[in-house]
């Protein structure tokens, strides 16, 4: 029986390395080498284009010939050779070589005559679950499947399902840890959470929450995924309903300074966009005024992806080419203020538009839109009691109130409404009624 390979890393800064070859192969090597600090050599009489690109941009030293004795004890020993020439009498004198000067030495030709090998790797993502880690599989003799484990790991360690976030000491300073792994000031991610569905929150979104110490987040959004969180994860809940406002954006955006400034990754977790009125705007001032790092990751807005649950385009050939997007928080103004600004046969969607409704008709209708203009009032889109009544703006007050709408809910003013009697609700995996 053959004895396991010994895994090993290796530090090669300023470290003599050499690559005999000038093919794709080589030019992979050496790329990996070179970043990860080595003296590279190559020796090979040509280079194949990603070679020579690689030349142009990093510093490597390339003798342009073939391969000859002493080339890896010469000037000095290397520590280590990769030999990916092609020519199998011209690796097999490379090993031997290697081997009779006590110099690793990785065959891209014959894994099973080399003396080292190289496992498939991937290194993690900056600011994500997976950074700080290096994932290097090997597999014997198939490549194929230590790459295929190498990048079902990071997938998953990127998506939070293999919660193995980083434990780091707190401290804002730059530290460095032994192994020269920095230890990273805190920062916070403005991250756009989707309308409610768990699985509509975006890939970076969901990394970020996954490597997260702190959560700070609100009514709406995914808040099904906190449950996922580690235990030692700090949520704080500055959840908003209506007519009652614990917590003040003041409060909030001092929370997430307060966080940050102890070295902790603070992720505030949104319903929808940041950025759709969602005062995340605001939020990223804050953090950079403070000099807090501070980044935002886009979301699905409530305000297209609830009436699309409903079977609602919000824009549609023959209907309409554009929409416009309104609080309704303050006042009938606002609205009036963005439909007029718009074209005639926009569709009207409000945000925050039920406690407001039957004021905000009124002013539509006195500004002249038609009685019979169809409206939509969803209710929890994409949750599991998503609710849509269809009415119009003249019956849309009685209409709410009969069905006791209430919020969250998107309003939808515009013929494209009509466009859901043909397609009903279309929101994937969410059981719908109404
Ligand atoms: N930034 C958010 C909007 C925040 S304002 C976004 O981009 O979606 C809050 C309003 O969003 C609510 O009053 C409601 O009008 C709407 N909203 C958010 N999620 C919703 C949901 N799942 N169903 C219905 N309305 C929703």
């Amino acid at each position: 029986m053959t004895a396991p390979a010994y895994p090993l890393t290796l530090d090669l800064t300023g470290r003599r390395v050499v690559v005999v070859g000038g093919g794709p192969v080589a030019a992979r090597r050496a790329r990996g080498l070179v970043e990860a600090g080595g003296a590279v050599e190559v020796i090979a009489p040509f280079v194949c284009e990603d070679l020579r690109d690689l030349l142009e941009r990093v510093e490597i030293t390339w003798h342009e010939r073939e391969f000859v004795t002493g080339d890896l004890v010469l000037p000095e020993p290397a520590w280590l050779v990769h030999t990916a020439t092609g020519d199998r009498s011209v690796d097999t004198q490379v090993s031997r070589e290697a081997e009779a000067a006590r110099v690793w030495c990785v065959r891209a030709d014959d894994a099973s005559t080399s003396s080292a090998w190289t496992p498939a790797v991937a290194r993690g993502t900056h600011g994500t679950a997976s950074e700080g880690l290096t994932v290097a599989v090997t597999a014997g003799a198939d490549p194929r499947r230590a790459v295929a484990v190498r990048d079902a790991v990071l997938a998953a360690l990127d998506s939070g399902s293999l919660p193995v976030r980083r434990v780091r000491p707190a401290t804002g300073g730059g530290d460095v840890l032994p192994g020269g792994d920095a230890v990273q000031a805190g920062r916070v991610a403005l991250v756009g959470g989707g309308p409610g569905a768990e699985d509509l929150i975006t890939v970076r979104g969901r990394a970020l929450l996954a490597a997260a110490d702190v959560v700070v987040t609100d009514r709406l959004g995914p808040r099904g995924l906190l449950a996922a969180l580690g235990q030692d994860v700090e949520v704080v809940d500055v959840g908003k309903t209506p007519g009652n406002h614990p917590v003040t954006q003041g409060r909030i955006n001092e929370l997430l300074v307060h966080h940050a400034s102890l070295g902790k990754r603070v992720v505030r977790l949104k319903g929808g966009d940041p950025f759709v009125l969602g005062r995340g705007g605001e939020e990223a001032l804050h953090c950079i005024e403070h000099g807090i790092p501070v980044e935002v990751v886009p979301g699905v807005t409530s305000a297209v992806s609830v009436p699309a649950a409903a079977g609602i385009p919000v824009t549609h050939r023959g209907i309409t080419a554009s929409f416009v997007v309104a609080s309704a928080h303050d006042g009938a103004d606002q609205v009036l203020r963005a439909a007029s600004d718009a074209a005639p046969d926009a569709t009207l969607v409000l945000l925050m538009g039920v406690t407001r409704l039957a004021s905000t008709a009124r002013a539509l209708l006195d500004a002249g839109r038609r009685p019979d203009t169809p409206v939509a009032l969803i209710e929890r889109g994409w949750l599991p009691d998503q609710r849509t009544t269809v009415t119009t703006l003249e019956h849309a007050a009685a209409d709410a109130e009969r069905a006791g709408v209430k919020a969250p809910a998107v309003v939808v003013v515009g013929d494209v409404v009509s466009v859901r009697q043909q397609v009903g609700d279309l929101a994937g995996g969410v059981p719908s009624r109404g």
